[in-house]
């Protein structure tokens, strides 16, 4: 099959003299003219007096190939007539084409076509916006043959990059130092790229618009599309990648070139997913094809095709330097519409910007950690290197879930406006969190962040009560508004409680290492204060994780009442199922709180977050301050926040944090030398002290695994991955916690 392959590709050229193709051209086309030859890998093809170009076939194409091609391009002028494709001009009988003997005896067809103006680009003179217009135009041919078929669209082509694994054993003819990256880039198609080829959208595709195909006017725009000899039905996504190749081949930089092209392609036809992730594999492929075929052109008739091999080197040669993991993912991100960057700032150097731009905020690690990409339980470093991430609660379902980006882009790509008006999702999200919050709560109100529940919960509160006092635990956070800050002691760096707001010691006997100890409980905390409401993250992850306290919450939330005021369960934290017990921590406890505030973990990172709460103390509040949030809870905001609950349904992923939450428990628990272990489902907090908490933060970040630290002091460790994680993935992480702390 393959020997097949390779011998129509490695036909000669077809042997006809200037008087025999003259007399064919008068003869069968009424065509008279001056002769020019142009260049053809295959076909001997002749420019006819700036009118036409006379193209006879290579002797191995057989009749139904040109039919499908001449067909291909009818149909191509029929559904994109803007676009500039040379076509096919009959013969006086009316045929597209004309059989005729070279000399050599060989049977040939002749077909005479259009002329179109323009030049073939040289490599380095096409632009960012001509590169955008060349991508478009590969994007549109691809468009006008959508759905085109012909039974010879079946032939193979050693050229389709889906049969690159074909070149694999001809790597030995690539000279010198290409030979490695060829095998390289060949070996990835085996692993990462043939397996899933076969589930790609496909369909006949042009597969040759490279630049020796097409024209350009004198500012770099696509003026002719002039061969249509390498066509076959193959995934699409192998047009843009044989593009991208065959453009770029010989360019300095042709890997900064690379998203210009991507980019105008996808401004016509969107990638999907999966053809996103193996773009940059099969650009890869392509350019060893052309390598591997083009040395044995060299080898066997001594042409000069040089340029091109070393050209499609030199581009492996660059990829290889950037990483082909991060190359080929950040090439995805941006076929997806993200923003691409294979060449990432150094590290010092973007602390140098980020510190200029952004201020004194805080980073995380004393080795600032450079990500490029997230994926399930896991961050990929700027470096290609996977940590494992049980730091951060907002990922709950896993870094990018397949499904919540998947509903998100698409909602993203059909509509994204607010809920003023009429829109299922919004609706369907309030709906579903209804029925999951204790009886009673019967209003949502949707907001961008856990600071604007918060602040939200605390107005309706104030308006509801027509009180203002406050209470927060010792060592709460709640947010970054005005009134928000004002209930975070862990943010006042140590200064006394603003007006309005009074701390209660959270539950447990931990000395307080604060100067303001809070009071034992609402009624003492309360004196000399009209209280409105008391806030309680139930999971007390900054005043030190201090695991479930069912008692303390109800006993906290029927004194706030027995005060007057309203009990407001900040579920940003514990919310979404990490408990697990159930989506929210107040239901352990048995109690029904009159607010519960969502946020972080909501859309598993896309901005969206809630109230939930009465009506009898909503719709007051509602009516009395026209509440409206622009991008609260907008159709994409709703789409992340139902794939969100939908995941955590599906995968059962309140069970799932139960179980590995108790195998979390059980390995820290047997960890020697460290102080008090308390966890809630996925979420655990070991005591260690201040000094070896910052010490074993870096050094197991070090080893590839991320955990944060909290409370008072900083002196506990924060464990919180995501609810996807597995058996074997809290064994590396307790494991390298072990080590750590053994050294
Ligand atoms: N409440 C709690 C318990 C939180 O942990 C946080 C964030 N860490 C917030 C509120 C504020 O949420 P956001 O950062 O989304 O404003």
């Amino acid at each position: 099959m393959l020997r097949g392959v390779l011998e129509r590709l490695d036909a000669p050229v077809p042997r006809l003299d200037e008087d025999a193709l003259g007399a064919l051209l008068h003869d069968v086309f009424g065509v008279d003219g001056p002769l020019e030859r142009l260049a053809g890998e295959r076909d001997l093809n002749h420019a006819v007096g700036g009118r036409f170009v006379l193209k006879v076939q290579n002797a191995t194409d057989g009749e139904d190939v040109i039919e499908m091609s001449s067909l291909a391009i009818a149909e191509l002028a029929r559904r994109d007539p803007g676009l500039p494709v040379s076509q096919v001009v009959p013969a006086r009988s009316g045929a597209l084409w004309h059989p005729v003997a070279d000399a050599t005896g060989r049977t040939c067809f002749a077909r005479l076509f259009t002329f179109m103006d323009g030049h073939h680009p040289a490599a380095d003179e096409l632009d960012e916006p001509a590169l955008h217009d060349w991508g478009a135009t590969v994007a549109r041919v691809g468009r006008g043959l959508r759905g085109f078929f012909h039974p010879a669209a079946r032939y193979e082509i050693a050229w389709d990059v889906a049969r690159a694994s074909d070149q694999r054993a001809g790597v030995g003819v690539v000279p010198g130092s290409g030979r490695d990256v060829v095998a390289t880039a060949l070996d990835r198609f085996a692993a990462h790229v043939a397996p899933g080829l076969g589930g790609l959208r496909a369909q006949v595709v042009h597969n040759d618009m490279g630049r020796a195909n097409v024209l350009v006017d004198e500012h770099g725009a696509v003026s002719g599309i002039i061969d249509f000899g390498d066509m076959t039905h193959t995934a699409l996504v192998c047009d843009l990648a044989v593009a991208v190749a065959d453009v770029l081949n010989g360019r300095d930089d042709a890997l900064d070139a690379v998203p210009a092209m991507v980019a105008g392609f996808r401004s016509v036809t969107p990638l999907e997913p999966d053809e996103a992730a193996v773009l940059g594999d099969l650009i890869a492929a392509r350019l060893a094809i052309t390598a591997v075929i083009m040395s044995r052109h060299v080898r066997a008739d001594g042409v000069d095709v040089l340029d091109d091999v070393d050209g499609a080197v030199r581009m492996l040669h660059a990829i290889d330097a950037v990483g082909w993991d991060r190359f080929t993912a950040q090439l995805a991100a941006h076929a997806r519409g993200e923003t691409a960057q294979w060449a990432p700032r150094r590290d010092a150097e973007l602390l140098r910007a980020r510190a200029s731009t952004l201020g004194p905020q805080t980073l995380t690690y004393d080795e600032p950690l450079h990500v490029v990409r997230g994926e399930g339980a896991y961050l990929i470093g700027a470096d290609g290197r996977r940590y494992l991430d049980a730091y951060n609660n907002v990922p709950v379902v896993g870094h990018c879930h397949p499904e919540v980006v998947r509903a998100t882009a698409a909602q993203l790509a059909t509509l994204n406006t607010n809920t003023r008006y009429l829109h299922e999702g919004s609706v369907a999200l309030a709906e579903r969190l209804i029925a999951s919050a204790p009886a009673g709560l019967d209003r949502v109100l949707f907001v961008n962040s856990g600071s604007e529940a918060n602040d939200l919960a605390l107005r309706i509160a104030r308006h509801a009560t027509g009180r203002r006092g406050v209470l927060v635990t010792r060592f709460a956070y709640h947010g970054i508004t005005e009134a928000t800050f004002a209930l975070s002691p862990e943010s006042w760096q140590h200064a006394t409680p603003p007006p309005d707001v009074a701390l209660l010691e959270p539950p447990g006997d931990r000395p307080a290492a604060l100067p303001q100890p809070g009071h034992p409980d609402v009624a003492a905390a309360c004196r000399g204060m009209e209280l409105a409401a008391t806030v309680v993250d139930g999971s007390f992850i900054s005043d030190g994780m201090l695991g479930p306290a069912h008692a303390w919450v109800r006993r906290t939330a029927d004194a706030t009442r027995a005060h007057g005021g309203l009990y407001v369960a900040d579920e940003v934290q514990a919310g979404f199922g990490r408990t697990g017990d159930a989506l929210w921590s107040v239901a352990a406890a048995g109690v029904t709180p009159d607010v519960i505030t969502l946020g972080k973990p909501m859309g598993n990172g896309f901005p969206v977050a809630a109230v939930i709460t009465r009506s009898d103390l909503a719709d007051p509040f509602i009516a009395a301050t026209d509440y409206f949030s622009t991008f609260g809870g907008n159709t994409v905001a709703a789409a992340a926040g139902l794939a969100v609950l939908r995941v955590i349904d599906e995968e059962d992923l309140v069970e799932r944090a139960r179980q590995r939450g108790a195998q979390l428990r059980a390995r820290l628990e047997a960890l020697p030398g460290v102080g008090d272990v308390r966890s809630w489902g996925l979420m655990a907090g070991v005591d260690v002290g201040p000094e070896r908490a910052d010490a074993v933060v870096n050094a197991l970040r070090e080893r590839g695994v991320l955990i944060g630290r909290t409370g008072p002091d900083g002196g506990t460790l924060k464990l919180r991955p995501p609810l996807i994680v597995t058996a074997d993935e809290i064994d590396l992480l307790a494991g390298e916690l072990a080590n750590v702390l053994a050294a």
